[in-house]
């Protein structure tokens, strides 16, 4: 998703964005409401020993959407295989969505075979299922589902209204988990092979979804159902999207030599700023597939949808809630994100949220990068001394433990916004040290597993902070480990002492625990620039006595900076109220 709207958000831009910004039409529930259980309201919290016996197969599963009285009815269809015997099956479901039948290979269940109290539904299965053994699950259920307090970032559901006073409905999960909206396993690693939508709205509304439209169906009494097939969907990216959609599509030519469908639903009355939206898709598109790789879902589709909130990467039908803003950086840096997750987060998806920066960090990244391929260095470092002024450095980007994703996203407990802009400096850092050659290989090996992806020859992976390093090592050819284990395993940043004697400028790394930091740093003395290797955490070089001296003078390194560090305590005691 996008990063959080708080203090040190993107500096000066950031803040015009949000003046700008207004609320959307006015929630009818209340947010909040009903109320989750603590189990519910965690995504990625430990499995159950019960879930830890099931391979997800598939699903199939049918939504009735009732914006009038803002509740569903769901039918869920879930296909495992049984990986241990297995006499229970646990899914996560919140509790607010009761379920009135089950049945198990079609037989159905007595009520008291199923419990629910806290958000995990215990079924007793009629027979102990073997190992190897698959088998079907159907799960009826209807209620009033949570509404979001403040999507993205505290989930559910947004119920809203177009101007014209039509529904307009959308979802964002990723804090809370899919359990908001079905029967799934809220854990990352359980995404099903894939997943079949059949969502039955009002009539004259459209529910575009994830993965390719298998064609809509009008019922007798008005209303119609949408059916859509995603292949390998990230847990959190299944969505309701209902509104009167207009929707504009198009076909673009890969480099890769096949084509990819692009659509965008976008609210009536709306067409020319849409339009300038999706003439964005194709550039889009070819700097990811030049600079990074194949668009993971070619063979489904790109698909954007105008939602009441700001964004989220919904595997191939993206959230887009950014009112077609302009930016000085020439393109909408809120698409540009939500798309980059398609690569980071729906593609690579993060085995454990405390590899939450995998997404987050590269989707950060991405925009930077782009800024570069477009319009060359100055737009890019640009870009990335904004982030620069957001990063906090309060806890470690990784912690090294499992971890839920509001854990990690909550920043007295977590990272919070540094898993973005920490973990595009951290990026921008390596890359600089290692080169272009092995940084971006390294990143492909992540992402495709494999340098030489082409449409086809790769299937989505789940990746921890671990593996991402061994394949930095890997392509570097050395172990970069210090690198890492200062950069994402400690909350300081490095700091780089200096000091001038006898002609010469000492430099040390002071870094957190003294972990070694052996980091070479570029400085421009007079008209010249060297190179100051850094052995031990110290280096040294010759420095004329009147010579003017810059250290990284191209902003290469991620390092504590004084003014950085004065700016946020301005900005700080400003918010405070204690002067100017
Ligand atoms: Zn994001």
């Amino acid at each position: 998703m996008t990063i959080r709207t708080d203090l040190f958000r993107r500096t000066a831009s950031a803040a015009l964005l949000l003046l700008a910004s207004t609320a959307p039409a006015a929630y009818a529930a209340d947010p909040g409401q009903p109320p989750l259980t603590e189990q519910t309201a965690r995504s990625g919290a430990p499995l159950d020993p019960a879930q830890e016996k099931l391979r997800f197969d598939s699903a199939e599963l049918s939504f009735e959407v009732f914006p009038e009285r803002e509740s569903i009815a769901g039918v869920a269809k879930l296909r495992f295989t049984a990986t241990d015997p297995l006499e229970t099956l646990v899914v996560d479901l919140d509790p607010n969505l009761p379920v009135s039948a089950i049945s198990i290979d079609g037989t159905p269940l007595p009520e008291s075979a199923w419990e629910n109290p806290e958000g995990r539904l215990s079924i007793r299965l009629p027979a102990t299922i073997p190992a190897g053994r698959a088998f079907e699950a159907t799960i009826a259920y209807a209620g009033t589902p949570h509404v979001a307090v403040r999507a993205p970032w505290e989930g559910g559901f947004v119920w809203s209204q177009t101007p014209e006073g039509k529904p307009w409905v959308a979802t964002a999960f990723q804090m809370q988990g899919c359990d908001l909206l079905w029967p799934c396993i809220d854990y990352p690693t359980y995404e099903p092979d894939f997943v079949d939508l059949h969502i039955t709205v009002p009539e004259g509304l459209s529910a575009p979804a994830n993965g390719v439209f298998r064609g809509v169906e009008r019922l007798a009494d008005g209303r119609s159902t949408w059916s859509w097939h995603a292949t390998n969907p990230t847990i959190y990216g299944i969505t309701l999207n209902v509104a009167p959609y207009e929707e504009i599509s198009g076909t673009y030519a890969s480099r890769f030599g096949n084509s990819i469908p692009m659509h965008f639903w976008h609210l009536p009355g709306r067409d020319e700023r849409a339009r300038e939206l999706v003439a964005e898709f194709a550039p889009t598109l070819d700097f990811f597939e030049s600079v990074i790789g194949p668009y993971p879902f070619a063979d489904q589709k790109l698909g954007v949808v105008e939602t009441p909130h700001l964004g989220m990467e919904h595997q191939t039908i993206n959230a887009y809630g950014n009112e077609y803003k302009k930016t000085p950086d020439g393109f909408d840096e809120l698409f540009q994100h939500e798309f980059a997750h398609e690569w980071f987060a729906n593609q690579l998806t993060a085995a454990n949220w405390d590899d939450f920066w995998l997404h987050e960090g590269f989707g950060s990244y991405m925009q930077p990068l782009y800024g570069q391929w477009r319009e060359g260095d100055g737009r890019y470092l640009s870009m990335m001394l904004a982030l620069r002024n957001g990063i906090r450095n309060q806890h470690p980007i990784v912690s090294g433990e499992p971890q839920d994703a509001g854990h990690v996203y909550r920043g007295d407990s977590g990272p919070s916004g540094d898993i973005y802009s920490k973990g595009a400096w951290v990026l921008h850092t390596l890359r600089n040290l290692i080169g272009d050659e092995a940084f971006f290989d390294a990143v492909r090996l992540a992402v495709y597993g494999r340098t030489d992806p082409r449409p086809g020859n790769f299937e989505p992976l789940y990746r921890t902070t671990p593996e991402f390093i061994g394949f930095v090592n890997q392509e570097a050819g050395r172990d970069l480990q210090w690198f890492f284990d200062v950069y994402l395993y400690e909350a300081a940043l490095p700091e780089l002492e200096q000091s001038r004697e006898n002609g010469r400028l000492n430099l040390r790394w002071k870094t957190p625990n003294d972990r070694p930091f052996p980091l070479p740093v570029e400085v421009r003395i007079g008209d010249r620039v060297e190179t100051v290797v850094m052995e031990g955490n110290r280096g040294s070089i010759a420095v004329p006595e009147d010579a003017h001296v810059v250290i990284d003078p191209m902003s290469k390194i991620l390092m504590q900076s004084d003014s950085v560090d004065a700016y946020q305590q301005y900005l700080l005691r400003r918010m405070r109220g204690g002067g100017h």
